[in-house]
């Protein structure tokens, strides 16, 4: 007979301890609320209250698309209305003035195609509902110093020596995820060699809630809508250009970015220093283990042409909770054969979407005369053909 277990009154433990209380950690913790599970997050750097000033603008923003706005429930309800903007229409040319694909909400049968959001705003609503959540314990601003795996539960140790047990450990600790490496998870990764460079603008005249996308020859520049006269914009290139661009004084920086978009919005007036983000593929070998699951950029890293990032994250956060409240009563949720459930209903959608944008930005960033033929007449296909939009539609914003 196996002694009886007497508790560590030193050690807290949970049914599934998140490490990374970003978009998607945070998300999946929010969509257990009200679940029997116990429920433990940690995050090295929770958000402070973003700035609601109408000078002030995150550089870093999202688009969200209807889907997984409805997923984030009462932490999107609670963004204020005038920070976020809705996407009316996609305007996305190619380097022919005949290359262009054009999607319209109103034409879907639909009041938007999806919204802008600061990721700082979405980041605090979320934690904000967080720490109303009565099955969830808030562990924050420490690391992890070793996380051990075995048959019955995951053992983490942080760096003030206090432990925790779980029987489920969720990796979402982003692109360079601590978890997947202590789980000894390898990954398939190529890197871009580019950059996406972000800033904000304000512009002279209105955008009409248009998401503007260039696909031009030295790279994919996105302009997307903020509240009032404002865009932000992605411009992803190669490595050289970004640091080009990143180089110029902010005037003409400016200059590039009105003259790449062909002036459409008039005179830009810089908001935000430019800053640049290295863009890779990758893949995580697994996305779960005996007692392990990875989610969001832990898992996967997709180019941002198709905004698609945290959304395949989110996707991520809503199907693994879906898979563990079903089996809530009855099962072990730290158990392989659950959680492969979990793998097996969002891999093929991740591939899916990592083998369009990889393939698009291959066709894209590519200057052979053949290639540009095949791109631009590739616009005027899709956008004639009405199935293949639709098909992207849904896809693209849920
Ligand atoms: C230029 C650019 C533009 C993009 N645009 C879009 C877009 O328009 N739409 C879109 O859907 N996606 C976009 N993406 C992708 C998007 O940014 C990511 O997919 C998303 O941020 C991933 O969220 P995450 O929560 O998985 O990871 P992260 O945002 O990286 O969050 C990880 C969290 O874990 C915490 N953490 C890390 N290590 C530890 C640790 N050891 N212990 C505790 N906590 C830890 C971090 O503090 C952080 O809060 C873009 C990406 C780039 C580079």
């Amino acid at each position: 007979m196996s002694p009886a277990v007497i508790p560590d009154p030193h050690k807290t433990q949970f049914d599934i301890l998140i490490i990374g209380g970003g978009l998607v950690g945070a998300a999946f913790a929010q969509s257990l609320a009200g679940s029997n599970l116990s429920i433990g997050l940690l995050e090295s750097r929770p958000p402070t209250a973003p700035s609601l000033d109408a000078q002030e603008w995150d550089s870093r923003v999202y688009a969200i698309s209807p889907a997984n706005a409805r997923f984030l429930g009462a932490a999107w309800q609670a963004i204020p209305a005038e920070r976020v903007a809705p996407i009316h229409q996609m305007d996305v040319r190619g380097d022919r003035p005949d290359a262009r694909l054009n999607f319209d909400a109103i034409a879907a049968g639909r009041p938007e195609l999806g919204w802008i959001i600061e990721s700082r705003q979405l980041q605090y609503s979320l934690w904000q509902s967080l720490t109303e959540q009565s099955n969830l314990t808030l562990i924050t601003g420490q690391l992890g110093r070793a996380l051990t795996f075995d048959a019955e539960t995951a053992n983490l140790e942080l760096a003030d020596g206090s432990t925790y047990d779980a029987r489920l450990i969720v990796g979402a600790d982003g692109a360079q995820s601590w978890t997947r490496q202590q789980a000894g998870i390898d990954i398939n990764a190529r890197p871009y060699l580019q950059q996406g460079v972000v800033a904000n603008f304000q512009c002279e005249k209105p955008h009409g809630n248009v998401a503007r996308q260039w696909f031009l020859p030295d790279g994919i520049l996105a302009w997307l809508p903020l509240p009032d006269q404002r865009i932000s914009i992605v411009w992803s290139c190669f490595e050289e250009q970004a640091k080009g661009l990143l180089a110029l004084d902010f005037a003409g920086f400016t200059e590039r970015v009105a003259a790449a978009g062909h002036h459409a919005l008039g005179q830009l007036q810089l908001l935000t220093a430019p800053a640049g983000f290295p863009l890779r593929l990758m893949r995580a070998q697994r996305w779960v283990a005996p007692r392990l699951a990875l989610i969001g950029d832990a898992a996967h890293n997709v180019h941002p042409l198709a905004g698609q990032g945290v959304n395949l994250g989110f996707q991520d956060a809503e199907e693994l909770a879906r898979v563990l409240r079903a089996r809530e009563a009855e099962r072990d949720c730290g158990e392989l054969g659950l959680l492969r459930r979990y793998e097996r209903a969002r891999q093929e959608d991740t591939l899916a979407m990592q083998t369009v944008t990889d393939s698009l930005q291959k066709l894209f960033n590519n200057s052979s005369r053949l290639l540009t033929e095949v791109r631009n007449t590739g616009l005027q296909l899709v956008e004639n053909q009405h199935w293949i939009k639709r098909t992207l539609m849904r896809h693209a914003f849920g």
